[in-house]
């Protein structure tokens, strides 16, 4: 039976070092630094968006980041939301920014994930900091797949020279995903809709990140015994369908492949927490950029 990567435990570990790094940091920096802030641009009232940005602010409160929530209708126009990122980059308060994603189609993301200040750019999307990543500079990272990282490196899963499939190619998830595991020594392949013959990949994975927005994409024959598992996929159950399996699952089979992968994170409580916890990691490397005094 799997061993369960618990992502809840380790984001309240995160949590608990970030509340203290904070502290120290105010108490060094004196008393006319202000605490962290944290500002999320959303637009729309995308139902699902509404759940992780409250879970965004709750986890602020609880670490001391000061956060808000500058919400637009859905018909507001580019260059309202433009402004109010302008307003957010030059606001001294504010040390990280969250576009919250998915914008409406009639608005250009592009645009406005471009517009966020590298240097706050908490969620790690401007090019400047994708670039960074790519060239393995210090820079702010995706937080998902740094949450990602985070929990293999807690569980001791040794990833230099292991054979790692990536299943999805987002710019979000996936190919982030891949360089960061090709930066820790694994080999790695990207796969996407037209990857042929998915199934044998995947038996061939030692380490199998799951993140194509399928759920129960990943099946028990599809898995090599003793891999390790991760599923990124977050997808709600209609309600008729809720039963035992909760409100949430993922791209993976958890009950079929858990009794024969060596690790496995669980949908809810694997990725998920992690990336928050990234989040406040981000904002608080930010932060303490910004405030550490000169050298
Ligand atoms: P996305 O932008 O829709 O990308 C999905 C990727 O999966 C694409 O590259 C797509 O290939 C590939 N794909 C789709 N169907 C496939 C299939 N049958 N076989 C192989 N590849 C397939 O999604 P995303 O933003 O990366 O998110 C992926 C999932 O993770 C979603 O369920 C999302 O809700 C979840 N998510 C979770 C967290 C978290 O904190 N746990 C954070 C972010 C996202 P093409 O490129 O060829 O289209």
């Amino acid at each position: 039976m799997a061993k369960r990567l618990d992502g809840r435990l380790l984001a309240a570990r995160h949590e608990a070092s970030l509340r203290s790094a904070i502290a120290q940091h105010l108490a060094t920096a004196g008393c006319t630094t202000c605490p962290p802030g944290l500002a999320v641009v959303r637009v729309g009232d995308d139902p699902a968006s509404g759940v992780y940005v409250r879970k965004k602010a709750q986890a602020c409160g609880r670490v001391g980041i000061e956060s808000r929530i500058i919400h637009h209708p859905a018909t507001a126009s580019q260059q309202q939301v433009l402004e109010s990122i302008h307003q957010l980059n030059g606001s001294p308060s504010c040390n990280g920014i969250l576009v919250q994603l998915p914008i409406p189609s009639t608005l250009n993301a592009r645009q406005l994930l471009l517009a966020v200040d590298p240097a706050k750019d908490v969620d790690g999307l401007h090019p400047l900091n994708l670039g960074r990543l790519m060239r393995g500079e210090p820079g702010l990272r995706s937080c998902t797949p740094a949450g990602v990282m985070a929990l293999l490196d807690h569980a001791g899963i040794a990833l230099d020279g292991i054979r790692a499939l990536v299943i999805g190619r987002s710019i979000l998830v996936g190919r982030p995903m891949g360089i960061m595991l090709q930066q820790a020594n694994a080999t790695v392949t990207v796969a996407h809709s037209r990857t042929r013959d998915l199934v044998d990949h995947c038996r061939q994975a030692e380490l199998l990140v799951v993140a194509a927005g399928k759920p129960g994409l990943v099946g028990a024959d599809w898995v090599r015994p003793g891999a390790v598992v991760v599923d990124v996929g977050i997808h709600r159950v209609p309600p008729q369908q809720q039963g035992t399996q909760g409100t949430l699952r993922g791209d993976v089979c958890f009950a079929a492949v858990e009794p024969l992968a060596s690790h496995i994170t669980p949908v809810p409580g694997g990725v998920g927490p992690m990336t928050v916890a990234m989040l406040l990691c981000n904002t608080v490397q930010a932060w303490q950029r910004c405030t550490a005094p000169p050298a």
